[in-house]
């Protein structure tokens, strides 16, 4: 009764942060809840549950080693595991849980939550910073994060002079011979084959042939590590990049690591400017990736906690079609594009950003697929997926489901961007050109069809102007929508 149990969620593996910080072996107890909901909840991504279950294990193994009481129960629920324990103890801690369904059910059982210390950005901060403001825009909050934390600040100023280095980087895939850097796989070691033992009888999606996820502290090092020698110099310019000859192009796949503890966002950013600083690195590159940790990811679990738990309900644009069947299998359309971005899920769990937002997430809002359909299932098939990063990156980022609260305008685009950001589209059996051919890239239909359905929403909108100046003057609209209704029917069908 004299010691305090400590509830460490699988997505909070961090001994020097929040309720572990200051954990002895003599006052503390630790337990970890395998949960019901967390193995069976969903069709899980095989990579994404392997990784969480034993990452989990082999860091609870590394507390045992240190003289602490750790429990590893297996539950219905966390909620009720926990619970079953509490007459035992003086009371129960944990960080403050990453989703309101898990924040809601342990502060219905009593926890007392502990600020979660693995960003750099405490909640009520970020509050604070929005009253102050009168649009949400990111690169506002990217830029009083530099000043706030000082990094890349000179005199109070930006260093270089311009907060921004978007037009030097954002460059396509190089047309010639390029080599594309290598990353390292990882060895499993006994936990690690227990846990796939355990999979193998769950109805989960993809496969774990591929070794490139990490399950403990060293792994993440490593990765880091082999990120700032080999990718980060041209981490910028490619950053936007698409391309068939390599999955992963300049990309530092650290937020695995980042979302569950095993690495923090101080530690990256240190590391990052130490590199910058022995003047390997540009400043175009070294900005790009800072504005990722300080900017984008605390900005998303920013505005997660500060819209509310309704938010992930937004449908400003009634969208209401099902998930369309391609997303279940990537050998089901000849679209190269959608194909090859869905593969690399099934294999990884993970595609970078741009196949994201404007292959997927682009597909889904052009084929008026419901926000929460494409939620639950990014939710269930990425490696790094959490409630707090998904909901606002979806809803509000890729489907403008809350009507630009997060995003001014949509994010959406045809074949041409297509084409222009990739390799894609050479000896792919669509035509990103046209846009009323049978063989004309969907993505082209859809785009001018999306405008035309959607006209109305905008229509207030001066950031769409251009845009739906741009629909209206088409001379063969009413044939590219009878195309567009061609094409969702088929896509929904499965037949495209
Ligand atoms: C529809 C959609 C869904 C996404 N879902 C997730 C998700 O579930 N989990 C997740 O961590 N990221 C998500 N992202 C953001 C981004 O795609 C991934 O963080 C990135 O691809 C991870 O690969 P990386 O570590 O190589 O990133 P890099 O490109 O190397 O970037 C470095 C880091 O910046 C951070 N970051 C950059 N952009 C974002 C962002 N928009 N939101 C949060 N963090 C960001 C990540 O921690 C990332 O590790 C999503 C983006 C979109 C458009």
């Amino acid at each position: 009764m004299d010691k305090t149990l400590i509830y460490v969620a699988h997505d909070n593996l961090n001994r020097n942060k929040g309720a572990l910080a200051g954990a002895q072996p003599e006052t503390h107890s630790i337990v970890f809840v395998e949960s019901q909901q967390m193995i069976k909840g969903a069709r899980w991504n095989r990579q994404r549950l392997f990784f969480l279950l034993s990452a989990a294990r082999h860091f609870a193994d590394e507390l045992k080693t240190e003289g602490f009481e750790v429990m590893y129960i297996k539950s219905k629920d966390s909620a009720s595991g926990i619970q079953s324990l509490s007459k035992k103890y003086r009371e129960i801690i944990c960080v403050e849980p990453s989703s309101y369904r898990l924040t809601n059910s342990l502060a219905d059982i009593g926890v007392r939550f502990v600020p979660n210390d693995l960003f750099l950005t405490p909640r009520a901060l970020f509050e604070q910073w929005s009253k102050s403001q009168k649009s949400l825009k990111m690169e506002n909050f990217y830029r009083w994060q530099r000043q706030r934390l000082g990094i890349l600040i000179s005199d109070g100023e930006p260093l270089g002079g311009r907060w921004n280095y978007d037009d030097e980087n954002r460059e396509p895939p190089p047309k010639s011979d390029y080599r594309w850097p290598t990353y390292p796989h990882h060895k499993r070691d006994s936990i690690d084959e227990e846990v796939i033992v355990q999979l193998r009888d769950l109805n989960l999606s993809g496969s774990l042939d591929e070794t490139i996820w990490g399950t403990t502290r060293k792994a993440a090092l490593a990765q880091l590590e082999s990120f700032l020698k080999s990718s980060f110099a041209n981490f910028g310019p490619f950053e936007d990049a698409m391309t068939v000859k390599s999955w992963a192009l300049h990309h530092s796949l650290l937020s695995p690591y980042l979302n569950i503890g095993l690495l923090t966002p101080d530690e990256i950013i240190n590391a990052a400017l130490k590199e910058f600083e022995k003047g390997n690195i540009s400043l175009a590159s070294c900005e790009g990736f800072i504005r990722q940790i300080i900017g984008w990811r605390e900005y998303i679990n920013g505005l997660y906690w500060y819209f509310g738990e309704k938010y992930r309900e937004s449908n400003f644009l009634n969208s209401k079609n099902p998930l369309l069947p391609l997303f279940e299998n990537s050998g089901s359309t000849k679209m190269k594009c959608v194909s090859e971005t869905i593969a690399g899920v099934e294999r990884r769990g993970w595609v970078h950003h741009i196949p994201r937002l404007m292959i997927l997430s682009n597909l889904a809002a052009l084929c008026d697929v419901s926000p929460v359909e494409l939620l639950t299932w990014m939710r269930n098939n990425f490696i790094d997926a959490a409630d707090w990063v998904m909901v606002p990156n979806v809803i509000g980022m890729s489907m403008h489901a809350d009507g630009g609260r997060m995003s001014t305008k949509p994010y959406i685009a045809g074949g041409a961007y297509i084409s222009r950001m990739s390799d894609y589209c050479g000896d792919c059996a669509y035509n990103p050109k046209t846009r009323v051919e049978d063989d004309s890239c969907p993505f082209t239909t859809l785009y001018w069809h999306y405008l035309y359905r959607n006209r109305d929403h905008f229509k207030k909108n001066h950031r769409m102007f251009q845009q739906l100046n741009g629909m209206k003057k088409l001379r063969d609209i009413e044939a590219t929508i009878t195309r567009g209704n061609e094409v969702i029917e088929g896509l929904l069908a499965g037949e495209i």
